[in-house]
């Protein structure tokens, strides 16, 4: 189906579709779906209305190591690798198609899963994920290596070759989509993957894994090991596992490295939290647009977003009239059923989140000035939802204002001099994104060098969703980038060959 069929489809047509969607549960090792070693299993709840949507799989250490062994044979048996470039080229596009001939199937699974609105699963995150597989799909037959400068005797090649196993550990926000910017450029680059989805949203990795097949990737290339944190564990302590690409939390991350380090010093990438900082200066063209991008800002994605903009930096000049802005862009992302395609705002992934985002907001009623929201909504759904939320903050410290929330929860923070503004911008443990707006151009230039931050935004947010920019963060939001062709230094080796003529 394409995206102008998903938009003509009404909430009545995703819950006819949703009451004939078979859910596959399974993990997926060497080629087929099994069930965990153990048999254990647990439940797959929608955060919509709190029903289970099907039995996962719990893989424990028994499935680790044999979706590493397949991996493993995989790899040094080159049934991949060893293809020619134009092969794999062809069999990674045709997977990337299989994706968008599933988009429908695929979206509704994610919406179920994750609560995220179907306007947004059918247009960004499964035809996003096709995009980024086709993307380093067309890389695969492009790069090339170095002839580099040698004495006269020599000849010296500098190439790069895949690494071996790569298991893939990611979050809940975006299955899919942060799942592709990881399998994607690992497979391209002749890897085997194992893939560990969160426990909150494994059906969409699932999914793909049979598609995979059905588009040529050879058996034990791409595994697929649903499971708790625990799996995660097991892969990053795992002595052949030759990296581990990571998207979380700053805490899991942290205890990656260490297991690494426990381990065979693994290559760890980490792409983790974020705070980041959204400036609007008084020389602002455009309040209004500025104002509905803040608002998109924090509450796409029900603000579980790792580049929400979450800090949002006002000079006190402009302040009241961009509040009032703000205020009214805001009320867009009323909560609503996320299968129906009007819906902007959906549910928050679990009851576990939604209890952590009201904890933040508890004591933000205690250290700033609620604006607007501050409760849980629709709880007769039996889901889990909250409504669109902010806080003038008068202190930058504040705990809301410091911390990574991951959720729609927005600390206004007033400043008086683009000094001052940096000065706060830059006082966080995260380092993933930020944002100013100003009319001014030696001020965006200025500004933007001074933000530490890998992603700056100048008069927008959020923009550049295609593959062509670097993504990942300063500091502790993580190491490494996603996107772009830097993607694949993640997951090759440089090699130097020497070769001696005479
Ligand atoms: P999380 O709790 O760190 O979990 C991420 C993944 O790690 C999940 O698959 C999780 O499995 C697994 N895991 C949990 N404990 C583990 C352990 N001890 N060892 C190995 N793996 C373990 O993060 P999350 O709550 O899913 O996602 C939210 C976080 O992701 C936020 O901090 C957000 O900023 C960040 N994020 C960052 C980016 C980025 O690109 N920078 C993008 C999206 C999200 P289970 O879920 O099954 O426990
Ligand atoms: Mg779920």
């Amino acid at each position: 189906m394409d995206i102008m069929e998903a938009k003509s489809k009404d909430l009545n047509d995703w819950l006819q579709r949703r009451a004939t969607l078979r859910i596959e549960g399974r993990a997926f090792i060497d080629g087929a779906y099994r069930d965990a070693a153990s048999g254990k299993r647990f439940d797959c709840i929608s955060p919509i209305d709190g029903a289970s949507l099907a039995q996962i799989a719990e893989c424990g250490e028994a499935d680790v190591n044999a979706a590493v062994a397949c991996a493993r044979r995989a790899f040094d048996r080159g049934v991949w690798r060893g293809l020619n470039p134009r092969q794999r080229k062809a069999v990674m596009l045709r997977w990337g198609a299989l994706m968008r001939a599933h988009q429908d199937e695929l979206a509704l699974l994610e919406t179920l899963d994750a609560g995220k609105p179907i306007a947004d699963t059918t247009t960004v995150d499964v035809p996003g994920a096709a995009y980024c597989v086709e993307w380093f799909a067309e890389a695969i037959d492009k790069a090339g290596g170095e002839v580099a400068a040698a004495d006269h005797h020599l000849v010296g090649l500098v190439t790069r070759e895949a690494i071996g196993i790569v298991a893939a550990v990611v979050p809940w926000n975006f299955p899919l989509l942060m799942a592709a910017w990881k399998f994607a450029p690992a497979l391209a680059a002749g890897n085997s993957v194992v893939l560990k989805p969160s426990e909150k949203s494994p059906l969409t990795a699932i999914r793909i894994a049979q598609l995979a097949l059905e588009s040529g990737i050879p058996a034990g290339v791409f595994n697929v090991l649903p499971g708790a944190g625990e799996a995660g564990k097991l892969l990053a302590l795992h002595h052949d596992v030759d990296c581990l690409a990571f998207t979380g939390s700053t805490n899991v991350g942290k205890q990656i490295m260490q297991y690494a380090g426990q381990s065979n010093l693994k290559r760890v990438w980490l792409e983790l939290g974020g705070k980041s900082p959204n400036i609007v200066l008084a020389d602002c063209a455009d309040l209004g647009r500025a104002a509905q991008a803040a608002a998109s800002a924090i509450f796409y994605n029900m603000g579980e977003m790792c580049t929400a903009g979450s800090r949002l930096l006002v000079h006190r000049d402009i302040k009241d009239a961009f509040l009032d802005k703000l205020l009214v862009a805001a009320r867009k992302y009323s909560p609503g059923n996320p299968l129906d395609p009007t819906t902007s705002m959906g549910a928050i992934v679990d009851q576990a989140q939604m209890e952590r985002v009201l904890g933040y907001i508890d004591a933000g009623r205690d250290e700033a000035r609620l604006l607007t929201g501050g409760a849980r909504v629709k709880r007769e759904s039996g889901g889990f939802y909250i409504e669109p939320t902010i806080f003038d903050v008068p202190d930058a410290q504040a705990r809301i204002a410091r911390e990574e929330i991951f959720g729609p929860v927005l600390s206004v923070i007033t400043f008086d001099t683009i000094d001052e503004a940096i000065r706060i911008a830059n006082d966080s443990e995260y380092g993933l994104a930020a944002a100013v707006w100003t009319s001014n151009l030696t001020t965006a230039h200025e500004v933007s060098r001074a933000l530490r931050a890998g992603t700056v935004w100048v008069n927008c947010y959020d923009e550049g969703g295609d593959m062509n920019f670097p993504f990942g963060g300063y500091k502790q939001s993580g190491n490494g980038r996603d996107k772009s062709l830097h993607a694949l230094e993640k997951y090759t080796e440089l090699k130097s060959t020497l070769i001696r003529l005479r």
